[in-house]
């Protein structure tokens, strides 16, 4: 098979991430076609796997490789939402789809309710393999971000199954991943800070939102009505004409 071809390709809060979603008629076969056991299908935990290094061919990288294997059904069953490496990313799995990556079953929380990252490191911690580790921690700030997570919900593998020792680079310095991510996520946030800045008081003005003015009361009191069925609260001022 030829190089994947990304559908889409996102710029991410500096991260630029393939789009090429695993769908029903893919051809993938452990493709699970099921949405996340989570109030509306909303991811409630990241999870960190590493996974090793391969020989990359000419003209592309181990992301783009995992990525292609996994649609030439050459991953055995596993199925992860990203790859991520020094040099790429790609989303293979729609966020709110269950994979098949945390070994804690059909109905296990890591696979059913979290986002799986697979970061492609050797260990060696050459500067590639830190670049692939710190990318990674971006990821998973953006994940985290996108979905109102706080830092308490990255997990590792681990996590859902203790036998297995995943991430298994990042884990010696696990503490220090978590942090990156906890600098990356605060990051985000002053950014997005930045792009809606927080609207300041004008001294001494106020403003007052009107939705109606009736000449009848009853028809006052049917808007009212309708403003607290939507939530809002209302009043009504009786004024002479
Ligand atoms: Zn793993």
């Amino acid at each position: 098979m030829a190089f994947l071809h990304p559908d889409k390709i996102n710029s991410l809060y500096g991260l630029t991430v393939k789009e090429k979603l695993i769908g029903a008629g893919s051809g993938v076969k452990y493709y699970s076609n099921r949405k996340l056991a989570t109030k509306d299908h909303k991811p409630e935990y990241i999870t960190i796997h590493n996974t090793p290094d391969i020989n990359e061919a000419a003209g592309t990288n181990d992301a783009e490789q995992y990525a292609r294997a996994t649609y030439n059904n050459n991953m055995g069953d596993v199925v992860v939402h990203y790859y991520i490496d020094e040099t790429d990313c790609w989303h293979i799995l729609a966020d709110d789809t269950v994979g098949w990556h945390a070994a804690d079953g059909v109905n296990g929380p890591g696979n059913t309710k979290s986002v799986a990252v697979e970061i492609i490191m050797d260990g060696s911690g050459s500067s590639s393999d830190k670049l692939a580790e710190e990318r990674g921690a971006r990821l998973a700030a953006i994940l985290l971000h996108r979905y109102g997570l706080g830092i308490d919900r990255l997990k590792t593998h681990r996590d859902w199954y203790p036998k297995k020792y995943c991430p298994a680079y990042i884990l010696p310095h696990w503490s220090a991943f978590v942090n990156r991510v906890k600098t990356y996520l605060a990051e985000i946030e002053a950014q997005e800070k930045k792009a809606a800045p927080a609207a300041s008081a004008a001294p001494g003005k106020h403003y007052r939102v009107q939705v109606g003015y009736y000449g009848v009361k009853a028809n006052a009191e049917a808007m009212v009505k309708k403003l607290k069925s939507a939530g809002f609260d209302a009043i009504i001022k009786e004024e002479s004409a």
